[in-house]
């Protein structure tokens, strides 16, 4: 266990870290899911001079309004290769099913399918919001975020009172306690004046077509993400710390605009990536399992005058230099033993390096190479990075993987760097503002670099 970062930190410098996260905590609320990620990163892109969709020295290009790439011109070419940093944008949540909305017991419920890893007994009892796409068949969108303002409504989950679960729920094991068709969203409970058959769903119909033009035949083209409705808050009478919904992985994504947009003249030409679908696998057209990246760079190809063959293509990916951005689980103060302290991370320790993620014998890993790792482990040194080292867990306790592997088979050399969080996959998950801190200056000093 290496030196807490606060230690070597000024009060100059601290108050330095405590900005930057006021500008932090302001995407996280602004970015509950994937799309508006991507608007809130369109915005801060175009706000510092880069252009949308056409090539040239500042660019970005986004993917069916879920993932975002952009670009910087280095002062070298692009044959040398690239800096690349990849983060993800999407975030485990409830999503609303296909044909959700029921009436039972006199109450209007919502039906979800949770995305990616969560405990679902976290989601219940909480304050909600519901933050969604709807695409009527005429074609015309209807963005939804309700739960948000001050004045709003929330929605929440019910569990079960504790004088009546001891048979249904105490017994069972934690991961069995709330169920995933047990996730229900309590959505109203008025019934429409005179109706006494499904009075309350005629009366939430009624609702949703006056206030948003919407029927429900409407929610099977509709993507509507259930969200924790509390914002980003400072955690602990230090305020060392940030409480957030979705810090998996805006706490790299954040760093990693501000990283682009700040860098000093970078030597290489940058690439940054705000990919989706990462916590289902990386599947879909907007995951990096897809061809995106691909388009995008034969394209920059072009630009630059290279025939933007296959073989131009793979070369210049073979040269190229990257970081998959993704957050890791730092030690948890009352779970210690799920851990190999020697080889774990701390919250407040800084950026936190894996040279590979994976389970049991390392599957599903991206090995990094122990020549890359200490050149980037130099480049920290030189640049006074706080960083340490660490794997996810002990052996053979669980594991989970990246992006890495993904850009690795096209030889791009690459390795896991971001923020150790607790509470990782969590309604409410926490982050130390000085690692935040620090690897948006890791990231800046790689691409840079
Ligand atoms: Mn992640
Ligand atoms: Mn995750």
């Amino acid at each position: 266990m290496g030196v807490c970062g606060w230690l070597k930190k000024s009060k100059e410098e601290i108050k330095e870290i405590f900005d930057f996260c006021e500008g932090y905590k302001e995407f996280l609320n602004r970015s509950k899911t994937e799309r508006e990620a991507v608007s809130c990163l369109r915005d801060l892109l175009l706000k510092s001079g880069f252009e949308e969709g056409k090539v040239g020295e500042k660019f970005f290009k986004v993917n069916r309004g879920k993932e975002l790439i952009a670009f910087r011109e280095g002062r070298e070419g692009i044959s040398s290769g690239l800096n690349i940093i990849v983060a993800h944008i999407d975030a485990p949540r409830l999503d609303l099913k296909q044909n959700p909305l029921y009436e039972d017991v006199d109450l209007a419920l919502l039906r979800t399918h949770y995305y990616g890893g969560i405990k679902k007994y976290q989601w219940v009892t909480i304050p909600l919001a519901i933050h969604g796409t709807v695409v009527r068949s005429d074609g015309r969108h209807l963005d939804l975020v309700i739960g948000e303002d001050q004045s709003d409504p929330v929605f929440s989950i019910d569990d079960l009172l504790p004088h009546l679960s001891k048979k249904v729920q105490d017994e069972k094991k934690a991961f069995e306690a709330v169920e995933g068709e047990k996730l229900v969203v309590l959505f109203g409970s008025m019934p429409l004046k005179g109706e006494e058959k499904e009075g309350v769903k005629k009366g939430i119909l009624k609702l949703l077509s006056d206030s948003y033009g919407m029927t429900e035949d409407d929610f099977v083209s509709a993507e509507i993400e259930i969200v924790p409705a509390f914002k980003a808050q400072d955690v602990g009478l230090d305020r060392s710390m940030i409480g957030a919904y979705g810090q998996d992985d805006r706490a790299c994504a954040y760093p990693l605009v501000r990283a682009l947009l700040d860098a000093c003249s970078p030597r290489r030409c940058c690439v940054a990536i705000f990919c989706d679908k990462e916590e289902i696998g990386s599947e879909g057209n907007t995951g990096m399992k897809s061809n995106f990246l691909k388009l995008f760079l034969y394209e920059l190809l072009e630009a630059f005058g290279v025939s933007p063959t296959d073989f131009a293509l793979e070369k210049t990916l073979f040269n190229s230099k990257a970081i998959s951005a993704d957050v890791n689980g730092a030690i948890n103060p009352a779970f210690q033993d799920v851990h190999e302290r020697q080889n774990a991370c701390f919250l407040g320790h800084g950026v936190c390096i894996s040279k590979y993620t994976g389970h049991g014998g390392k599957i599903g890993a991206s090995d990094a190479h122990a020549e890359y790792v200490a050149k980037i482990r130099g480049l920290f040194d030189r640049e006074n990075v706080i960083w340490q080292a660490a794997e996810l867990g002990k052996v053979d306790e669980g594991g989970g993987g990246t992006v890495a592997k993904y850009l690795a088979v096209h030889g791009v050399e690459i390795i896991d760097c971001g923020v150790p969080l607790l509470a990782m996959h969590s309604p409410f998950e926490i982050s130390s503002k000085l690692d935040v801190f620090e690897t948006f200056r890791a990231y800046k000093v790689f691409l840079e670099s």
